[in-house]
């Protein structure tokens, strides 16, 4: 009886779906963290309904679907998702939706696994924070613009075209983003954070990268950790530390504290963007304005 009630249920979204299509005939498209939605909004622009489920300052990694999500993904033509255990907490739901035979899509599928960076640490997974190598997100970019055009080939031109100028518009930043880190010295290149979300970033551009918690906020840091690190601070004579926009600033603020009480100093650079975007509407709002502003806070600070 409970399975009737279900596929009843299941059918009565199916249907109300259907009834919204013939008025509004756009793919509903439904993303998770902000990065995600920005660049599936430069693809899909005005040809697809786009609600993305987290907002600024949103740690993917602890985040939990609201009732008011799931309502949401259940609507959706198409879901777009990190992968990789980025959302740890929505991979369940995510499973269930897949068997209401609605389409999930992780964007990491758009790599190669053999060229990602593996962690010891956490369970034998690769590093989920694939958005801040620029080539990857270009490789994404395009996969987003198949998947978008394979659920609605009558708008392909359209998302096609998009993803074109949008990739030039990353070849544009990652030059940029180049410029600017050649003006920080080779040493002073290390770059201390909340949490480790900048491995890729280290390795595209060539920075030493270290982070208080490891690749999941889910694990606190300990004592032995924040002296360890305080330690290569002062060994390394790192002058600016940062915290970031989606993890609490007391872990950093611990960290600067215990490299202060051996006598030595360690400013706290400014806030990045790590997991999260900034606010709508805002330059920092943007993929492209995120990472811009990261590098300038970054080279700033360090130098
Ligand atoms: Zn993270």
């Amino acid at each position: 009886m409970k399975k009737i009630v279900f596929s009843l249920l299941i059918f009565g979204v199916l249907f109300n779906c259907k009834n919204t299509k013939e008025t509004n005939d756009k793919l509903n498209i439904v993303t998770t963290t902000t990065m995600i939605t920005d660049l599936v909004k430069n693809i899909g622009g005005d040809k697809i309904n786009l609600q993305g489920l987290m907002g600024s300052g949103v740690d993917p990694h602890l985040y939990k679907a609201s009732e008011g999500d799931v309502s949401k993904l259940a609507n959706a033509d198409l879901i777009f998702y990190g992968g990789l255990h980025l959302e740890g907490k929505l991979v369940d739901v995510f499973e269930k939706m897949g068997r209401q035979n609605i389409k999930t899509i992780a964007i990491s599928d758009a790599l190669d696994q053999n060229t990602l960076i593996s962690s010891d640490n956490f369970a034998g997974n690769y590093d989920p924070h694939i958005w801040f190598n620029v080539d990857y997100w270009i490789e994404i970019t395009q996969y987003v613009a198949e998947q978008l055009s394979a659920a609605n080939p009558e708008n392909k031109d359209f998302f096609e075209a998009n993803a074109k100028t949008y990739v030039e518009k990353l070849l544009v930043l990652k030059e940029k983003l180049h410029v600017t880190i050649e003006t920080l010295p080779q040493d002073k290149r290390i770059l201390v954070t909340a949490h480790d979300a900048f491995n890729y970033f280290g390795k595209a551009f060539g920075f030493e990268v270290v982070g208080l918690q490891g690749l999941s906020t889910a694990t606190e840091a300990g004592v032995q950790d924040v002296q360890k690190l305080a330690s290569f601070i002062i060994d390394k004579k790192v002058k600016a530390i940062f915290v970031e926009s989606s993890v609490p600033k007391r872990t950093i603020e611990a960290l600067q504290a215990a490299v202060i009480s051996t006598g030595h100093d360690v400013a706290i650079g400014g806030t990045l963007y790590s997991d999260a975007l900034g606010n709508a509407g805002t330059v920092e709002g943007t993929y492209i304005g995120m990472f811009e502003f990261n590098v300038n806070t970054i080279v700033n600070a360090l130098k």
